[in-house]
């Protein structure tokens, strides 16, 4: 009890010690715990067209070789009274040594975090990932028939880039992506969007072919998607056309319906992804044609007003 009415009359002191400097509050550092959520998640990414289909955020950049997003809530000034010397052994020099203290802040102004999350600055090449890619056995498809990995191809300068799901038999045998039926239909839509094919860059979330087409199993699509998307990150587009559920699904991390995502962009970054349906899917129903056309203007509006 003596203990404790001794602290009392040491924090009474304290406090009419800080009263005498002028301090009338104290800028106290909270427990993480009691930092009210609205304040440390304010993250404030804008879509410009502010799309109807919510989606999930992208795998933490580590996965991907991707600049990391600070997810620690900033320190703000702790409280200088656990700082100062015990009554007891302050003496007159310790006092006027004592840092002026300044305004506290109000305890519920808001902690706004500027994070706009931006592709990363990278040291990579198309070269040196083509390089780190090498003969690739780093998932099953490299044992399963395959004849040659086929890599991203086309203009690496470019504002527009298109990425499919995987090669098929006619990409197998020659090393190129969308160069078979579902390819010439690919061509023929970059064409109608105002561009020749040399102009875009084209490639595939697995450079691999499954066997019989079916489609990459989640080990194989997550042991091949960081190299496309560090690609993404050296190319740096404006808009990144993903075709069909398997590219849109593991570009953006969600597994919303391709017929709900179609047509609406998506944030990748700040770069802006339109998902569509794959022309694969277009050879076999045609009357989607009309739904891909809708979406492809939209890209070739926004490349027009950026200025592409
Ligand atoms: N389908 C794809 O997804 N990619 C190709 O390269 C060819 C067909």
């Amino acid at each position: 009890m003596n203990e404790v009415s001794s602290l009392i009359a040491d924090i009474r002191e304290q406090i009419l010690f800080l009263q005498e400097l002028g301090v009338d509050a104290l800028d106290v550092e909270l427990p993480v715990g009691q930092i009210p959520i609205a304040s440390v998640n304010s993250d404030r990414r804008v879509v410009d067209s502010a799309p109807e289909v919510p989606f999930e955020k992208a795998p933490p950049p580590a996965e991907l070789g991707l600049p990391k997003r600070s997810t620690e809530t900033p320190k703000r000034g702790g409280s200088r009274i656990s700082a100062m010397p015990s009554l007891r052994s302050r003496t007159p020099a310790q006092v006027s040594d004592m840092p002026k203290p300044t305004a506290a802040k109000p305890a519920d102004e808001p902690v706004l975090l500027d994070v706009t999350p931006t592709l990363a600055e990278t040291t990579d090449t198309i070269e040196s990932i083509r390089a780190e890619i090498g003969d690739c056995t780093r998932c099953k498809l490299s044992k399963l028939g395959r004849k040659q990995i086929v890599h991203t191809t086309g203009n690496f300068q470019t504002d527009l880039m298109f990425v499919g799901e995987a090669p098929g038999a006619d990409e197998d045998d020659q090393g190129f992506p969308f160069v078979g039926r579902a390819g010439k239909l690919l061509t023929d839509i970059i064409v109608a969007m105002g561009f020749q094919r040399e102009q875009v860059c084209i490639g595939n979330i697995n450079r691999c072919r499954p066997p019989e087409n079916r489609k990459p199993e989640p080990d194989e699509t997550a042991a091949c998607r960081p190299f496309i998307l560090r690609e993404v990150a050296v190319i740096k587009p404006k808009v990144i056309v993903v075709l069909g559920a398997t590219a849109a699904h593991n570009l953006l991390q969600v597994s919303t319906p391709i017929s709900k995502l179609r047509g609406n962009f998506q944030d990748y970054f700040g770069v802006k992804v339109m998902p569509t349906f794959h022309p694969a899917y277009l050879l076999r129903d045609p009357h989607k044609k009309k739904e891909v056309w809708e979406d492809m203007k939209k890209v070739r509006d926004y490349l027009q007003s950026s200025g592409a």
